[in-house]
């Protein structure tokens, strides 16, 4: 027996249909002996819908007394969920309660809409458990130190489901979706893409952060810094499948290095499109430019990514970086008005359809040559590389965006990762 936590998404919630299937497997789980907490996020649509009627009411904001109000707000859509499962447990025969994250409580700071867990108090989950209940604890949200509702930003429930997970010690906390795990690269643009039946801890993080959207990147982090074994799986599988079958399958997001020796050296092909490049040319190569050119930029809270600086030619250099298509005109104004001049560099020039493509895997650490075959297979394809930058477990390239998914494609085929039907 052990104690597992379930989180379902949105549209494993999205429907009183759905609720009961969800019902039907966490209550198997119970039956099979495990102590059960479930996490849900509000049924699909409904936190958008929340929102929306906020902002029918109030077109512009930006006041800390409004930002209380929608948490207030969108904290109801998991208030919701949560207590049309514990009824749905209820009509299957299993004593269940529902919490909000305030009754539990969850504590967090007070950055409203995108606040931080802090802790969890696990006293009254422990006793509805060891009392045989199935609990369930809103997704998305807590209570700050002066008692205010708060939300965890958007996919939130992810991180609700890891941080309850390691309060309590959890065995395991699998994250049901409505894809079966963790692949490769995007299946869509690679159907050949497969599923990984495991990824590193830390692969994952680089996955998340580049694009792809399985899972809320906080609840990475999370799960990295308390050790919690996290599993990404489909709930859309037939309710009543073995749980032991059930429970090996999907990714399973690990700690131990060892096993991935055999393993392929890349894991993923990672992708973000949303991506802008900026280079401000003719600027002189003096100390203090970078933070002449980037201050501006970090000041007008415009994140920025991949930043390269030309060798200087005559005391001048070109300097680029990018930053994500929404930010791009915003960036392109404010280096023309105000850095432009006070740096007496000559023009800035932009491409605001711009992708990045990562190779990630912890076996890189311990491999010559991958950048140089991420090289070869994008020259093969006539792929322009306008920048390049590496870490320990990745090598990230900027191409042109229309050529984004022949270069995914060349990828994952240059590193063995296509699906054949041996390893299928
Ligand atoms: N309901 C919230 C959202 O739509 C949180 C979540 O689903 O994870 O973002
Ligand atoms: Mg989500």
């Amino acid at each position: 027996m052990a104690l597992i936590v379930h989180k379902y998404g949105g549209t494993s919630m999205g429907s009183t249909e759905r609720i009961r299937n969800v019902a039907k497997r966490v209550a198997k789980w119970a039956r099979a002996g495990h102590q059960m907490v479930v996490v849900p996020s509000a049924m699909s649509g409904e936190t958008n819908r929340l929102l929306g009627l906020a902002s029918e009411l109030a077109p512009s904001h930006a006041q800390s007394a409004y930002y209380r109000e929608l948490d207030m707000l969108a904290a109801t859509g998991e208030q919701a969920s949560s207590a049309l499962l514990a009824i749905a447990l209820q009509a299957e025969g299993l004593p269940a309660i529902s919490f909000t994250g305030w009754q539990v409580p969850v504590h967090t700071n007070s950055s409203y809409t995108k606040a931080r867990i802090e802790s969890i108090d696990d006293k009254r989950v422990r006793a509805e458990l060891d009392a045989g209940r199935v609990v369930i604890i809103t997704g998305f949200q807590g209570i700050d130190p002066n008692g205010h509702i708060t939300t965890l930003g958007r996919g939130g429930s992810d991180t609700s489901a890891v941080a309850v997970a390691a309060a309590l010690k959890a065995a395991e906390v699998l994250i049901y979706t409505d894809v079966d795990g963790v692949y490769t690269t995007d299946p869509r643009v690679v159907p050949a893409a497969k599923r990984l039946n495991t990824v590193s801890f830390e692969e994952m993080l680089e996955m998340a952060s580049l694009g792809s959207k399985v899972l809320q990147i906080r609840s990475v982090e999370f799960a990295g810094k308390y050790k919690v074994p996290m599993r990404v799986l489909s709930s859309f599988t037939p309710w009543d499948i073995d749980v032991e079958e059930e429970a090996r399958s999907g990714t399973l997001i690990t700690f131990e290095e060892d096993e991935k020796m055999e393993k392929a050296v890349v894991s993923g092909i990672a992708f973000n499109r949303g991506e802008a490049k900026i280079s401000v040319l003719g600027v002189p190569d003096t100390p203090g430019i970078a933070y002449s050119i980037l201050g501006p930029v970090a000041e007008a809270n415009i994140e920025v990514d991949v930043i390269i600086q030309n060798i200087s030619k005559d005391g001048k250099t070109d300097f680029s970086f990018t930053v994500s298509q929404g930010d791009y005109q915003r960036a392109v104004e404010l280096l023309r008005e105000k850095v432009l001049p006070a740096l007496g560099a000559s023009e800035v020039v932009g491409n605001p359809n711009i992708a990045k493509v990562s190779i990630v895997g912890i076996g890189m650490r311990s491999h010559v040559g991958v950048a140089s075959t991420m090289f070869r297979a994008l020259s093969q394809e006539s792929v322009n590389i306008q920048m390049i930058s590496t870490s320990e477990i990745k090598t990230s390239v900027v191409i042109d965006e229309k050529y984004l998914e022949l270069a995914v494609r060349a990828l994952h085929t240059a590193f063995g990762l296509d699906k054949t039907e041996e390893n299928a």
